[in-house]
Parts: structure tokens; sequence; C-alpha cells
């Protein structure tokens, strides 16, 4: 039997990851919506997809929570999306209401799911879906430092006119404005960039990186980012149902890691079958260290508004 992967939100975000779920074969998913007809319409659009792609994977559309019951996997994307001139703060007190929500009504009926937050503003969203749910801390993660690493790698292989693939970037810190892009580890196959750019054009993909998503929201007007975040997300998603233990940044909670307690952050992890398998820990330049800690800070901020 394949396994069963929830994916709560059927926009732009949820549905492009039941794209890439159901079209890779990988598992079963159920699409869950508030507004009716949407994830059922959109679920039976893929449906009809799937013979095309030869992907025996089955998809339902759905507005009850039972639907659901027994996920392996829950990807929350549910909440509203960031318009031009948003921050992804700026989303704080709506999401938060709805994350709270559905977590209440999944924990109880997937009791031994893994749970990836996607919501925005993301590190606190997980927050809040670890707390609502009382899973372990290892069962319950956000989606951020890969689609930011892989907007840094973007701007980078065009910059150096170099494939992607060989490209490895490296981004920590929170999802927000002052995520922690790290120079001294991104490298293409091996030569960090440090050696092949000068350091203002670094800046300046590293600034470009950071506006990454509002870049796409002034672009589109109404709606934000969804194809490289459904990518970030299945990555995820293959690397714990596949037991691929890839070493990814997400956002995971910190429990005296990197000197940081209480939050969720984005930082280096294996993930596996259990979820988070390991937080791997390096040393910090005092620079990157005074960078993180402004991270952890605003993201702090953020919680001390929601009283969590
Ligand atoms: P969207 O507006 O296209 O879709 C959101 C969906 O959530 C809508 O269909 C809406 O009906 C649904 N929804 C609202 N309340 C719900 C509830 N209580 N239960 C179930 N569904 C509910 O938005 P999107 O572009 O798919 O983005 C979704 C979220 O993901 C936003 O918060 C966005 O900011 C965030 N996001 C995060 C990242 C990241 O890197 N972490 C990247 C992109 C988007």
């Amino acid at each position: 039997m394949k396994k069963k992967v929830s994916i709560i939100g059927a926009g732009n975000v949820g549905a492009t990851t039941a794209q890439f779920v159901v079209q890779s074969g990988i598992a079963d998913v159920v699409l869950f919506d508030v507004i009716e007809g949407v994830p059922q319409g959109k679920a039976l659009d893929l449906a009809e997809a799937c013979p095309i792609w030869n992907s025996s994977s089955t998809i339902k559309g759905t507005n009850r929570y039972s639907d659901t019951a027994g996920s392996d996997m829950i990807v929350i994307t549910a909440g509203l999306a960031r318009k031009p001139g948003m921050s992804r703060s700026d989303l704080l007190h709506a999401n938060a209401d709805i994350v709270k929500g559905v977590c209440k009504e999944l924990a109880k009926i997937s009791p031994n799911a893994i749970i990836i937050v996607v919501t925005n503003p993301m590190d606190i969203m997980a927050q809040i879906a670890w707390k609502t749910t009382e899973f372990s801390c290892k069962r319950v993660m956000g989606m951020g430092g890969i689609l930011d690493a892989s907007r840094l790698s973007a701007f980078l292989s065009w910059e150096l006119n170099v494939s992607p693939e060989d490209i490895e970037a490296l981004v920590l810190g929170g999802h927000g404005d002052d995520m922690v892009p790290l120079s001294r580890f991104t490298a293409v196959e091996g030569i960090p960039i440090t050696e092949l750019l000068p350091k203002k054009k670094i800046v300046s993909l590293i600034e470009r990186t950071r506006n990454g998503g509002a870049e796409i929201v002034a672009h589109l007007k109404s709606g934000s980012a969804y194809y490289a975040p459904a990518a970030a997300t299945f990555q995820m998603i293959k690397s714990i149902l596949n037991d691929e233990r890839r070493l990814l940044p997400c956002a995971v909670y910190l429990n005296g890691e990197y000197g940081i307690k209480d939050i969720y952050m984005g930082v280096p992890v294996i993930l596996g079958k259990e979820g988070v398998e390991k937080i791997v820990e390096f040393k910090l330049s005092k620079e990157e260290k005074a960078q993180f800690r402004k991270s952890c800070s605003s993201v702090k901020t953020l919680i001390k508004k929601l009283h969590i």
C-alpha cells in the first residue's frame, strides 16, 4: 500500500505539491480545503493526468477532515498568501488562527503523521503546529531554507553561466527578510563562490535571494510564488518517505543547538523516515553568528506578539 500524504490548502502551493507527489507516484494524496469544489476539481484534474504520467498514485479532493485520517505525512499550506507590499509577517494573526484550527483537527485523526508546515510566516507557524499537535518535534518541521537556497543557486548559475546542478548553496535562519545565506558554504563543484565572484556581486545576489519571494509577488500582483516552494516541499516529502536521509536546511525546533532555545529556526538537518533524524551543527563565524541571532530575534518578536 502506498503512503498517504494529506495536503491542507488546495491553493497554489498545495495543489502544485499535490501534482509533484502524484506525478512521482511516491504516495497517495488527499487534497483538503475549506472552499467547496476547489480540492475536488483540482484532484480530479490531477487524477486524470496520472495515466499520462504512468502513475498509480490516487488523489482525492475533499472538505472533510475525516478523509485525511491515518495520514503518514501532512503538508500545511492553508492560509493567506502575500499581496504586493506585504511582508511574510503581515500574515501573522490570520494564519496563526488557521494553522491552530487545522492542527487541532488533524492531530486527533493522524496521530503518527509527520508534518511539514509551509504557511507563512513559516517558522512561527511551524512552532504553532508543534505546540497544537503536541507531536514530537522530530515530526513537525517547516519548509523555507531549501527554497531560499534554490533561489540563490538559480541566481548564481545565471551569473556564472554554469549548470545549477553543480551549485550547492546554504541558507540558514528564519524564512524572513533576515534569512542568513552563507557564502562561505556556497560553492560550485566545491569551489566557494567567494573565489569566483567579487564581494559586491555576492552581496547583491544575496540581497536578491532575501527579496526572492517579494520579487515574484510584485510580478504576479495577486498571489505569491508556488512552483519553487512546491518543489522544495516535495524534496522534503521524498527524503522522508524514501528514507533518503538528505541533508537539507529546514525549520526545526532548536533546544540549545546553535546556542538557541525554544524556537523553530532554519538549520541543516538530516531528513529520513522518522522525520528530523539529526540536527547538523557546525561552527559559525562571528559575523554569521550575529546574523543568525538577528534572524532568531525577529522570529522571537513575532512569537511574542502571538503569546504562544
Ligand atoms: P493560496 O491562497 O493559493 O492557497 C491557500 C489555500 O488555503 C486557499 O485555497 C484557501 O482556501 C485555503 N485555506 C484557508 N483557510 C483554510 C483552512 N482553515 N483549512 C484549509 N484550507 C484553508 O496560497 P498559496 O500561494 O498556496 O500559499 C499558501 C501559504 O504558503 C501562504 O501562507 C504563503 O505565504 C505560504 N508560502 C510559504 C512559502 C515558504 O517558503 N514557506 C512559500 C510560498 C508560500
